[in-house]
């Protein structure tokens, strides 16, 4: 066989987007698709997953996650029960994890504990692909993910210390880099840290934007621009690394999929 002249795209990672907080979901959903972009499109509660895993129903590169954002634990903390419900529905959990930037006490212990049981209903249903947030809680983060055993976490947006970042090397988690977290001198000093097969990519639309636009998963391109940026290689192949990466987990959790 002659090789190709022509290369055709390569297909790109989202592993984190809030696709259903976008101006047009079904849009994004349909363009993400069509233009073969694997996007984990994350939800913040039990009672808005409908939305999304409707649109994503029976696709081939994107997968609807059931989140309790750690954030909506002081008011949607009484979904954990639905949270549970639902949780056959399908292998992607997010957005979920830890949230220390309140200072109230009791809602810390609140998240922990709620966190805590996300992770053990994951681990008993045999195992879930995660995707985590630990902002100035990748401590109680890990310690929760000390009993994962069959489950894959992904550190979304990671911005521990060094030693949590060894810590969390140590105990199998995959981290997904954002064009922010690649553009501040904290995040590419961690980036550098990781290693590559554990690294992916995310824009965390709408909450990463570029000027007053939020991120869609087609500006994901950026963070692969940035990665490669980092790594001094190329976009192809740094997209070729993430993009294993991200085939390898869904491999361990049977997930199929177009590419
Ligand atoms: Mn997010």
């Amino acid at each position: 066989m002659s090789e190709d002249p022509s290369p055709q795209p390569t297909s790109l990672v989202d592993s984190h987007c809030h696709i259903d907080l976008l101006k047009d979901p079904a849009g994004e959903v349909k363009r993400a698709e069509s233009a073969a972009t694997h996007t984990v499109a994350v939800t913040n509660a039990p009672s808005v997953f409908f939305h999304t895993s409707d649109l994503c129903d029976g696709l081939g590169y994107v997968h609807a996650a059931l989140g309790l954002h750690p954030e909506l634990v002081h008011s949607h903390g009484n979904e954990l029960t639905r949270f549970k419900e639902l949780l056959h529905q399908t292998t992607f959990v997010g957005e979920v994890g830890i949230d220390f930037v309140t200072s109230d006490q009791a809602l810390r212990r609140r998240q922990c504990e709620v966190f805590q049981e996300i992770v053990d209903a994951c681990e008993s249903e045999g195992g879930k692909i995660l995707t985590v947030h630990s902002r100035r809680a990748a401590t109680q983060v890990l310690d929760c993910l000390g009993r994962v055993t069959v489950s894959t976490v992904i550190l979304h947006w990671f911005s521990g210390s060094r030693r949590e970042l060894t810590r969390a090397i140590e105990a199998g988690c995959y981290f997904s880099a954002n064009p922010a977290m690649l553009t501040s001198q904290s995040g590419l000093a961690l980036i550098a840290a990781m290693p590559r097969e554990r690294v992916l990519t995310e824009t965390d639309g709408p909450f990463v934007k570029f000027g007053n636009r939020p991120c869609g998963p087609a500006d994901v391109a950026a963070a692969v621009r940035a990665l490669a940026n980092a790594w001094n290689t190329s976009e192809v192949e740094a997209s070729r690394i993430v993009r294993e990466n991200f085939a390898r987990i869904l491999g361990m959790h049977d997930v199929k999929s177009e590419a």
